[in-house]
């Protein structure tokens, strides 16, 4: 799934009082994922919805019957709740997407294969980085690689690994940390999950316009963005709900078998931090990277709400729900969880759920370098530049200054692509704004 981002994110504070405004706006980042969904050519179908703007698509996206039956009936009951096919990214069978061919292509890129970055080196003032440690994952040997510039795109919890494992006498607290907020104000999203079958359609189907992948089955959903304000256009809730409807392998005269997996907003919390473990190293000896991901108040409320709605959405459109479970407790319902599996395995089901279903699930983890308008309370400017040392940049999600409801996948592309045609700008002394 790759979707935008909105301004019901980037100013987020501007909206609700909550959290902070990043300092780029939906409008800026326009062209950037404009360019990315050129690359990609995503499966989509035009919707006009203004909590979810629409792509730029190279191919359509389908429904199946069952959940084309589902959209009319949500929509028709509450035109602000839609529902909208999933835009995704078909399989690449030669597994290198086209971004990296291009790159290749361009005779521009070297990949160094069993390379475990340790560290970012700086000048002996400790203004600009010069580089990064290397060790090579089979003879452990560590090397130097130096560089004009040095671009951290190693997910989240990793790149700020490396800045704090970076601290040097001038950065004493970790590299670019002088605002003291490297690490804080990580944020995943508030995941819940809705499992049931659904009497108003029969058996299943892949409705998948994609070529069929050698590894993976086939693609494809729907997706229920934020909620629409009475004004039209903002948002009037904090999640976004992504499942599928028909798709699951079931006889042809049972009910047809649904699932959505929940997305909400989470708070920023400065006490939500990535530290090193003082105690713990890895396989080369770097410390591992100590991870607090815990809900607050608002959050816990977000949660509720969202699977309010979900439930409300689901029950009203004829479902029957089996469980509904989210880090605030499994529910189960009418049947039950799995009611045709055997004791034992629902039994195992049951104990494992509040073991796996906790912050961490959404998988879209955020934050830890924010972005932000000033040195004193961010890591990085809006051009994802270090404040402390500008030839480093971030540009994978910990760069975000908030939790959103979708993927990062698709920003983290666009934001990456701005920020190096800015670097590149800057490189060669021209117009680094444009
Ligand atoms: C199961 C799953 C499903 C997901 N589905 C979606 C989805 O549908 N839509 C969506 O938007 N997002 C999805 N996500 C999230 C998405 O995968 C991430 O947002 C995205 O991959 C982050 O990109 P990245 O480049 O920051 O990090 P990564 O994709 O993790 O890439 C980081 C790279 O850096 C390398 N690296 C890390 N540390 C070092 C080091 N020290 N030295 C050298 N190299 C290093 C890694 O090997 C890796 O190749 C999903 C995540 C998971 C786990």
């Amino acid at each position: 799934m790759l979707l935008r981002w909105t301004d019901d994110d980037f100013k987020i504070h501007s909206r609700t009082g909550r959290g902070v405004d990043w300092p780029i706006s939906y409008d800026d980042l326009v062209p950037y994922y404009g360019e990315v969904e050129c690359a990609l050519a995503l499966y989509g179908e035009v919707d006009n919805i203004p909590t979810l703007p629409d792509s730029i698509y190279g191919h359509r996206a389908e429904m199946t019957a069952a959940e084309r039956t589902f959209k009319d009936d949500v929509e028709s009951k509450w035109p602000e709740r839609r529902v909208v096919t999933w835009r995704y990214i078909g399989p690449e069978p030669t597994r290198i997407l086209p971004p990296l061919r291009d790159a290749i292509a361009s005779g521009n890129l070297d990949i160094r294969y069993n390379t475990v970055v340790s560290k970012i080196l700086t000048d002996n003032g400790g203004h600009r980085a010069t580089g990064v440690e290397v060790i090579d994952r089979v003879t452990r040997e560590k090397t130097l690689v130096h560089a004009r510039s040095v671009i951290l795109c190693a997910s989240p919890v990793e790149s700020v690994r490396l800045m704090l494992n970076s601290a040097s006498p001038r950065h004493p607290q970790g590299l670019g940390n002088s605002s003291g907020t490297l690490g804080r104000y990580f944020v995943d999203q508030l995941p819940c999950v809705v499992t049931g079958t659904y009497s108003k359609a029969k058996g299943w189907t892949t409705a998948d316009n994609a070529p069929a992948d050698p590894f993976y089955g086939p693609s494809g959903g729907i997706y229920v963005p934020r909620f629409i304000a009475t004004d039209g256009n903002t948002a009037a809730s904090d999640f976004a709900f992504q499942g599928s409807i028909g798709r699951y392998s079931t006889p042809d005269d049972a009910n047809a078998r649904f699932s959505f997996f929940g997305y909400g907003a989470m708070d920023a919390d400065p006490e939500n931090r990535i530290s090193l473990d003082p105690r713990r190293r890895d396989a080369w000896g770097i410390p591992v990277p100590h991870i607090r991901c815990k809900i607050g108040g608002h959050d816990r409320q977000t949660l509720k709400n969202q699977i309010e709605a979900i439930v409300e959405t689901i029950e009203n459109a004829g479902g029957q729900i089996e469980y509904v479970g989210s880090p605030l407790g499994l529910e189960e319902k009418g049947r039950g969880a799995y009611p045709d599996a055997d004791p034992i395995s629902r039994l195992i089901f049951r104990w494992m759920f509040s073991r796996t279903m906790v912050m961490g699930a959404a998988i879209h983890e955020a934050g830890g370098a924010r972005m932000g308008g000033d040195a004193q309370t961010s890591v990085l400017n809006k051009w994802n530049q270090s404040w402390d040392l500008p030839n480093l940049l971030v540009t994978d999600a910990s760069a975000f200054a908030g939790s959103g409801v979708s993927g990062t996948t698709l920003t983290i592309m666009a934001m990456t692509v701005r920020a190096c045609r800015h670097l590149a700008a800057e490189l060669r002394g021209g117009d680094a704004e444009g």
